[in-house]
């Protein structure tokens, strides 16, 4: 598939190839600018040396630590736990008892220490958000917090 703007293994007309050449004409590169780009080009492994914005090179990589938890939350597996967790408490906090709300599945036992129950339906409790929050973290979810999460959570 080409990408927008490129035109792989395209053909370009001799009149195309003529315009092109007559645009180029014009265009002055200074000795010092030309010098450094053959400089350049001509390193060792130049290719190799172009920055690859992914993985530990990205500024924003913070060490493989999001992938392993996208990706248990995105089996069916574990959506399935969750939902048969919210379904065993009638979609309601086992906490606050508040129903309808924004809840998540909270592992009683962490699936951390304890992966081999991540999906045992007894190991899974409905919490609200800020119930949930107040089990993990051991404090109040502050009110920033909160709304900012309300807005960008929603039981999925
Ligand atoms: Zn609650």
């Amino acid at each position: 598939m080409n990408k927008p703007g490129r035109k792989f293994g395209h053909l370009v007309s001799k009149e195309t190839r003529r315009k092109i050449g007559l645009a180029t004409l014009g265009r002055k590169v200074a000795l010092k600018t030309k010098k450094k780009m053959s400089q350049i080009a001509k390193q060792k492994d130049f290719r190799k040396r172009l920055p690859i914005m992914y993985g530990d090179n990205h500024p924003n990589w913070k060490g493989g630590i999001t992938p392993i938890y996208t990706k248990i939350k995105n089996t069916i597996e574990y959506k399935e736990w969750r939902r048969t967790v919210f379904i065993k408490d009638n979609y309601t906090c086992q906490i606050c008892g508040e129903r309808g709300g924004i809840l998540q599945a909270d592992h009683k036992k962490s699936q951390s220490i304890f992966p081999e129950l991540r999906c045992h339906i007894n190991n899974g409790r409905t919490l609200c958000v800020p119930c949930h929050y107040f089990v993990t973290w051991g404090k109040e979810i502050g009110d920033s917090q909160w709304g900012r999460r309300k807005s960008s959570l929603a039981i999925r």
